[in-house]
């Protein structure tokens, strides 16, 4: 199968990329950070022996975001878009930097709303695909500090929800992944006990399972959080 994992080079977008590695099937992988990518896909492909394919994007940019579709269209018909990229910038509302709101928007809402508007017509046509999209408990629940985060984490759930019904009749599935806290590069530097938070591998492991049950079922949303609940 061909997989496109955006934010792939580390986190829980590398380990989503390493669980399907490890199952032997393409990926396409897109940061932006080209040398990152680069080290990422090939340590995948050397590990596992499958094709890792990579294409460094900002997909917060519209033209680039058609630009990575365009090339992961070329390479194959996608069978699963996993929308993961996005970026944590603490803030409050009443008084965060000017300018927040738009990044967090573009980032991680846009990012996901563009690619799957040039991905998805290619599994319709296909009639068959899964798109999975990383929200976070922070669609569901309002963070002291989530400022503009919080936005468009709920706004990221309710494009979740809405393609989900939209693509149900199309025999396209739509999986709303919202993780608690996950120990990846954003916890780096906060002092927090990594075994008090999950492992990347754990939202790896839930989007994988949830990849393989019969063409009749969908898993609408997978929610996870630390066995010690929020921090
Ligand atoms: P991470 O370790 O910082 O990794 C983020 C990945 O996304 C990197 O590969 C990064 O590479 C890429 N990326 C960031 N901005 C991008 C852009 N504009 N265009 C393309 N790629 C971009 O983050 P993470 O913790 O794994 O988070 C992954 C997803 O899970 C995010 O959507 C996040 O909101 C969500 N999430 C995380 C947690 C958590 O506790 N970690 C909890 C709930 C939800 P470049 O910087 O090179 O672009």
């Amino acid at each position: 199968m061909n997989i496109i994992v955006t934010g792939a080079s580390k986190g829980i977008g590398k380990a989503i990329a390493e669980i399907f590695s490890a199952e032997g099937h393409t990926l396409l992988l897109c940061s932006r950070n080209q040398s990152q990518l680069q080290h990422t896909a090939e340590e995948l492909a050397s590990r596992y022996g499958n094709k890792v394919h990579y294409h460094a994007a900002d997909l917060s940019k519209k033209e680039e975001v058609e630009v990575f579709g365009k090339w992961c269209l070329e390479i194959g018909t996608p069978d699963i878009l996993i929308n993961n990229a996005g970026r944590f910038l603490p803030g409050s509302i009443y008084n965060e930097t000017e300018g927040i709101l738009e990044d967090m928007i573009a980032t991680n809402l846009y990012s996901a709303y563009h690619l799957t508007r040039k991905i998805v017509p290619a599994m319709i046509a296909n009639k068959a695909g899964h798109v999975f999209n990383i929200c976070s408990i922070a669609s569901v629940k309002p963070y002291s500090n989530g400022g503009s985060y919080g936005i468009s984490k709920f706004a990221m759930l309710g494009f979740s929800k809405n393609l989900r019904e939209e693509l149900m009749p199309l025999n396209i599935k739509v999986t709303s992944v919202l993780p608690g806290a996950v120990y990846t590069d954003s916890w780096s530097g906060s002092g927090i006990d990594p075994t008090r938070i999950m492992e990347d591998k754990d939202i790896a492991t839930m989007v994988l399972a949830a990849s393989k049950l019969s063409p009749q079922a969908c898993v609408e949303e997978i929610l996870i959080r630390p066995q010690l609940g929020d921090l």
